[in-house]
């Protein structure tokens, strides 16, 4: 009976994942960044648009998150990257060989060097590849032409399933790409890694979400040390943007949502980062988390900031939930002045509405002093 209810379950929650799929979203994977994170996978999003998916960028975790969503290998028809830092593919070995065994057809597609990493998987993992095929009776030859691999410069158009990607090259320290997913009418881009880069604009216009590097973001509780100038660096030694970039990007580009990903902290100043942001760009701005989908109707919908468009100095609260977990060191559920940090400390006595010395989440939900 338990069993019964289990597959039940199961069967439900990826009819669930399905039936969300029939508009282009893309599912946040990984929000993190090279430095080991449990609550932050490494860098990695799913697109899907009906029975297609495709994976961009697989971090460490991608596979546990993949899980979560009842996501298989035989489901994934293209394992895609914008660029081979170990943060981005550290987890493509065991995709591309499960995916392989899976036995279905599935797209790897990324700037060089994309070809040699998986000529030289293959050549290591050659009898390990050939004992799992034996057990089904299988050989490699059976599987492959089951797989393509197309390595990029940048600038090329391809189709997997009925989704449409463009490609374009980036500026980061290694040859990179960002891609753009058009299908059913909805748009969305991957910058990946990048510092300014003249060429996203165009590949990002007018698209309903740009998932960028979150470069210069603010951490709850810190004060922004690294503070956007209002100039564009364009030393190529630069790995990752500022706010004041990525904000300029969003603007040329007209996106309607902008997405930061990429975070090397848990928490995110978004009242602090929204600001800087805001000073060039008044759409939606969204801070990945990891399982958050795009767009907000779809599944797996997570509480995210939408920011005044009318009024741009006027930034939403961050989640209060969040503040509590950093600040509230005796958990009483509300936060005193002592415990309070950064910009919460600096505007405490205007945020406590009814001055008792401490901040509960009905006073936090107001708008900002
Ligand atoms: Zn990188």
């Amino acid at each position: 009976m338990t069993k019964y209810i289990t597959s039940l379950i199961i069967c439900l929650s990826f009819q669930l994942f399905s039936q969300a799929q029939s508009q282009l979203s893309a599912t946040i994977i990984g929000s993190g960044s090279p430095k080991y994170n449990v609550e932050r996978a490494g860098p990695s999003v799913l697109i899907s648009y009906e029975n297609t998916h495709i994976l961009i960028d697989m971090g460490n975790g991608t596979q546990a998150n993949l899980e979560k969503l009842n996501i298989k290998n035989k489901d994934l028809n293209g394992l895609l990257f914008t660029h081979h830092h170990l943060d981005h593919n550290e987890e493509f070995t065991p995709l591309f060989i499960k995916t392989l065994l899976s036995g279905n057809h599935f797209d790897i597609v990324g700037p060089k060097p994309t070809t040699d990493l998986v000529n030289t998987i293959l050549k290591n993992y050659e009898e390990d590849i050939a004992y799992r095929l034996s057990k089904k009776q299988r050989t490699f030859s059976d599987v492959e032409t089951h797989f393509t691999i197309n390595e990029l410069k940048g600038g090329e158009t391809f189709n997997i399933g009925d989704i449409k990607i463009t490609s374009t090259p980036v500026n980061h320290t290694i040859s990179t790409l960002a891609y753009r997913f058009d299908a059913g009418g909805t748009s969305i881009v991957i910058s990946g890694d990048l510092s300014y880069s003249e060429t996203l604009a165009p590949l990002a216009k007018q698209a309903d979400y740009l998932i960028i590097d979150s470069g210069g973001s603010i951490e709850l509780g810190k004060t922004n040390r690294r503070k956007a100038s209002n100039k564009i660096r364009t030393n190529k030694e630069f790995a990752h943007v500022n706010l004041y970039e990525s904000s300029l990007m969003a603007k040329e580009a007209e996106v309607k949502n902008l997405v930061l990903t990429h975070f090397n902290f848990t928490n995110v100043d978004e009242d602090a980062t929204s600001a800087e942001l805001h000073k060039n760009y008044s759409g939606t701005i969204f801070y990945a988390e990891d399982l958050m989908s795009f767009p907000k109707n779809s599944k797996n919908q997570k509480n995210t900031v939408k920011p005044n468009k009318a009024d741009n100095t006027n930034q939403q609260a961050p989640n209060f939930k969040k503040m509590l977990s950093r600040m509230d060191t005796n958990k009483d559920g509300k936060i005193s002045k002592t415990e309070a940090k950064g910009r919460l400390k600096e505007n405490f006595d205007k945020r406590d509405g009814n001055k008792d010395g401490f901040i509960a989440e009905t006073e936090f939900s107001r708008s900002n002093p």
